[in-house]
């Protein structure tokens, strides 16, 4: 269906928030499903499941990202949940991709899935890889994951790079007492593969954990550990240190000798070195609700709109939720607490 962008409730030109920030970039969370429990995504007893009625359908995410499209969103993403756990995966993927004006799509996954759903998926028109890996140590693995194993990712990323994604990330979320002996070593597991590693500072999501001053591995000391494994090493902000490509993170090279090949890694740190002013996201879930920051709880209902007046309905509403995007979040300050919802409800 054609999108009335002449809407008087929907003015056309791009998506652009109060703050100047235009939203070009979609994370559109297919399922509040995962075959795993990380221990920091998820609240202790678990999250509410939304019941399968509201969830949406394949051809109501296209008809919304339809929607987005129209208002200049240029890359989409796929999450979760766990996206790879939502039947025929591939088949939502080859409808987006095939929508006039997406220029890319790329998958958020724990890549438990990927031995067989690598090679389907890439042929489906997904571009980009993110997979997370915490650790390389089979106890740690299953202590943070709940319920995963190693095996079957590690046999997933093999598949994956068999497969020929333009690129794949290896996202570790960094954790004092936990992986920070290991962080040179998962670096040094992806670059062998040619894949990019990033670093996540741990963010107190779910049900208003506080920030615990001392509890977190900072972005400085992610570089720091990073740079004494490497004796001598230079570590280089990358084009200023400036976010870089689709997202948040900040990209460094690690070089030991000025001729030596520079080793590209990232760190994403909504924690200690805000990317707020260059945030270019929205977020869908699973149930149509449209999050303008992942930071606070406030959504605007997209689903009710789509069922009720088809996508002209949708547009207006993705506007008048993104007039009101936040400046920021304010996750690091003590005591404010983080989100209620937990990341498994918005796909990260
Ligand atoms: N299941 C998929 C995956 O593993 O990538 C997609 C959803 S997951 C919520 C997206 C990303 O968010 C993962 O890299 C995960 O490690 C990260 N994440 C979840 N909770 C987090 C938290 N509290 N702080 C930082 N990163 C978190």
């Amino acid at each position: 269906m054609a999108i009335a962008l002449a809407d008087a409730a929907a003015p056309s030109g791009p998506l652009v928030d109060p703050q100047k920030r235009v939203i070009d970039y979609l994370r559109i969370s297919v399922t509040d499903r995962c075959n795993y429990r990380c221990t920091y995504c998820l609240p202790e007893d678990g999250a509410p499941r939304a019941a399968r009625a509201d969830v949406l359908s394949f051809e109501e995410i296209v008809g919304l990202a339809r929607a987005f499209v129209a208002l200049g969103v240029r890359r989409l993403r796929l999450t979760g949940g766990e996206p790879t756990v939502r039947r025929d995966l591939p088949a939502l993927a080859r409808m987006l991709r095939a929508l006039p004006g997406v220029e890319e799509l790329a998958l958020s996954t724990n890549g438990h899935r990927l031995t067989e759903l690598a090679a389907p998926l890439r042929a489906a028109g997904v571009d980009r890889l993110n997979v997370s890996l915490d650790t390389l140590d089979a106890e740690r693995f299953a202590r943070i994951t709940g319920r995963g194993t190693l095996p079957p990712v590690l046999a997933g990323l093999d598949a994956a790079r068999a497969a020929g994604f333009t690129s794949i990330k290896l996202n570790v979320v960094a954790i004092k007492g936990f992986n920070d002996d290991e962080l040179a070593a998962l670096a040094t597991f992806a670059w062998e593969r040619g894949f990019v590693p990033r670093f996540i500072e741990e963010m107190p999501m779910a049900e208003g954990r506080t920030f615990v001053p001392g509890a977190l591995l900072s972005a400085a000391e992610i570089r720091a550990r990073l740079a004494a494994a490497h004796p001598g090493a230079r570590i280089a902000a990358v084009g200023g240190g400036r976010a870089r490509g689709a997202g948040p993170a900040r990209y460094y090279e690690l070089a030991v000798e000025p001729a030596d090949d520079a080793r590209l890694f990232g760190i994403i740190s909504p924690m200690t070195e805000h990317f707020c002013d260059t945030c270019n996201r929205a977020r869908l879930s699973a149930t149509g609700a449209l999050h303008a920051c992942l930071a606070h709880d406030d959504a605007v209902d997209l689903r009710g709109p789509l069922r009720a007046g088809g996508e002209p309905a949708v547009v207006a509403a993705i506007r008048a939720a993104l007039a009101k995007k936040r400046d920021g979040h304010e996750f690091q300050l003590v005591g404010l607490g983080g989100p209620r919802k937990a990341m498994i409800q918005i796909g990260g």
